[in-house]
C-alpha cells in the first residue's frame, strides 16, 4: 500500500499530516510511504528527516499514485481529482461547507473518513483529533490572552512593590476550555471557569480554578452540551456579567455542535469590562461567542481588545502535527492487514467516520444536504 502525505494548501495551514516518527511507523507496518517535497518544512519536519519515506516533487505525482492520502485541512475539488479512483483520503472535511467536494469524492469512488466524525468513544480517544487540536489551541488561547494583555498573569512581590495576578475567566470548560485553564494556572493567573455541563466543576477544579455555578445547566447528547432556550441565556448572562465586568482576560470556547457558536457576550457586556482587558474567543471559527467578534482579526472597543483566531492549532504547527499524526496511526493501523485495507462495516468508528466509499454517500447529515 502507497500511503501518500501531500503539503497542505490551504492558507495559512503550517499542520502535516504525518511527523516523520509515525511516518517510520507506517513504514514498519510494510507501507510505502511518500512525502511532498517540503510537507513537513513549516512543521519543522524537514524532507531528511522522513526515513524510509520517497520525497516527491509535486502533488500530482504523489496523488496519482497513492492508495491511502492524509491530509489535514480539508481537501480541494483539485486535490480530490489528482487521485487514483477508488483511492482512499483521510483527514479533516467539514463536508456541510464543502459539498463539491464530497461531490468530486463521490465521482471518483474515493473512500474518504473525516478525522471529525470519529465517534467520541472511549475506544476511539487515541484517535480523536478533535480533542487533539482543541487541546493545542486551548494552551495556545491562554498563550495568545497573556500577550495581548497589558498585565502580568502571575503575582509578583518585587522591590518595586506587588503586582496582583492577573483574573483568568473560561467560559466552556471541554477539551479546549480545560487546556486553557491549565496554561493559565500555570502562568499564575487566577482562574475561574463556567461551563452548562456540570460534569465540568470537578475537572476545573481539579485544575486549581473556580468553577463558577450560575444556576443554568443544559446538559445534551453525548457528553456535549445542548442549545439554550432564550430564557435560559438570559439567565446565564445577568450571572455571567459580574464575573465579567472584574476579569483581565476572558478565554471564550462555548461550542454546540453542527451549530453556529452560542452568542454568550453581547456588546454591553464587552462595554462593562475593564480598560486594558482582552477576550480571546477561540469559538470565532463557528462565528464566535461574543457579539464583536470578527473571526480572523483583533477589534478593539472601549479598551477592550477582541481576538477571533482561526485554526489556532496551526499555529503551534510541530505538536499539533505530532499529535495528529498519533491519531491518523490509531485510527489506520487496525484496519491494515495483510497488505490492504480491511474495512469492518460493523465497526461503528469505520462506519461512522466514512464519509463516502464507492461513490456512495455514508453520512446521513451530508447525503441530506448534497442529494
Ligand atoms: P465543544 O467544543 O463542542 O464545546 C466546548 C464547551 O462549550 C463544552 O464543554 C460545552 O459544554 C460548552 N458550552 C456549550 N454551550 C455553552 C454555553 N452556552 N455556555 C457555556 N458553555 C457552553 O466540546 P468538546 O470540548 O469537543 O467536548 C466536550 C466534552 O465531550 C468533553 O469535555 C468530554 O466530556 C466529551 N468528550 C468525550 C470524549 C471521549 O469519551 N472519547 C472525547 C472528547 C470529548
Amino acid at each position: 500500500i502507497k500511503i501518500a502525505v501531500p503539503k497542505e494548501t490551504a492558507q495559512g495551514e503550517r499542520r502535516v499530516a504525518l511527523d516523520p516518527t509515525v511516518a517510520a511507523r507506517f513504514a514498519k507496518l510494510g507501507l510505502e510511504v511518500m512525502i511532498q517535497k517540503g510537507a513537513g518544512r513549516d512543521a519543522q519536519f524537514p524532507d531528511e528527516t522522513y526515513a524510509d519515506t520517497r520525497v516527491v516533487d509535486d502533488a500530482k505525482t504523489l496523488m496519482a499514485e497513492a492508495d491511502i492520502v492524509v491530509k489535514v485541512a480539508p481537501p480541494t475539488q483539485e486535490e480530490v481529482n489528482m487521485m487514483k479512483d477508488g483511492a482512499t483520503l483521510i483527514g479533516f472535511f467539514h463536508a456541510h461547507k464543502n459539498t463539491d467536494v464530497v461531490k468530486a469524492l463521490q465521482k471518483k469512488k474515493i473512500t474518504s473518513f473525516a478525522m471529525e466524525l470519529i465517534p467520541r468513544i472511549s475506544r476511539a480517544q487515541s484517535m480523536d483529533a478533535l480533542s487533539s487540536q482543541a487541546a493545542v489551541a486551548g494552551y495556545k488561547a491562554a498563550i495568545m490572552g497573556a500577550d495581548l494583555s497589558c498585565r502580568f498573569f502571575p503575582m509578583l512581590t518585587t522591590a518595586a512593590g506587588t503586582i496582583r495576578p492577573s483574573k483568568v475567566l473560561v467560559i466552556g470548560a471541554g477539551v479546549a476550555g480545560l487546556q486553557a485553564i491549565a496554561t493559565a494556572r500555570r502562568l499564575g493567573a487566577i482562574v475561574e471557569a463556567y461551563d452548562v455541563r456540570s460534569a465540568t466543576k470537578e475537572q476545573v477544579e481539579s485544575l486549581g480554578a473556580k468553577f463558577l455555578d450560575l444556576g443554568v445547566k443544559a446538559e445534551g447528547e453525548g457528553g456535549y452540551a445542548r442549545e439554550l432556550t432564550d430564557e435560559e441565556k438570559a439567565k446565564q448572562q445577568e450571572a455571567l456579567a459580574r464575573f465579567i465586568s472584574q476579569c483581565d482576560v476572558l478565554i471564550t470556547t462555548a461550542a454546540i455542535p453542527g451549530r453556529p457558536s452560542p452568542m454568550l457576550i453581547p456588546q454591553k457586556m464587552v462595554d462593562g469590562m475593564k480598560s486594558g482587558a482582552v477576550i480571546i474567543d477561540l469559538a470565532a471559527e463557528g462565528g464566535g461567542n461574543c457579539e464583536l467578534t470578527k473571526p480572523g482579526k483583533t477589534v478593539t472597543k472601549g479598551g477592550v481588545t477582541i481576538h477571533g483566531p482561526l485554526n489556532v492549532p496551526s499555529q503551534v504547527p510541530l505538536h499539533a502535527s505530532e499529535m495528529y499524526a498519533k491519531n491518523l496511526l490509531n485510527f489506520l493501523s487496525p484496519v491494515l492487514a495483510d497488505g490492504k485495507l480491511n474495512l469492518d462495516w460493523n465497526d461503528e468508528i469505520i462506519a461512522k467516520s466514512c464519509l463516502t466509499h464507492d461513490g456512495e454517500i455514508k453520512h446521513d447529515a451530508t447525503r441530506s444536504l448534497v442529494e
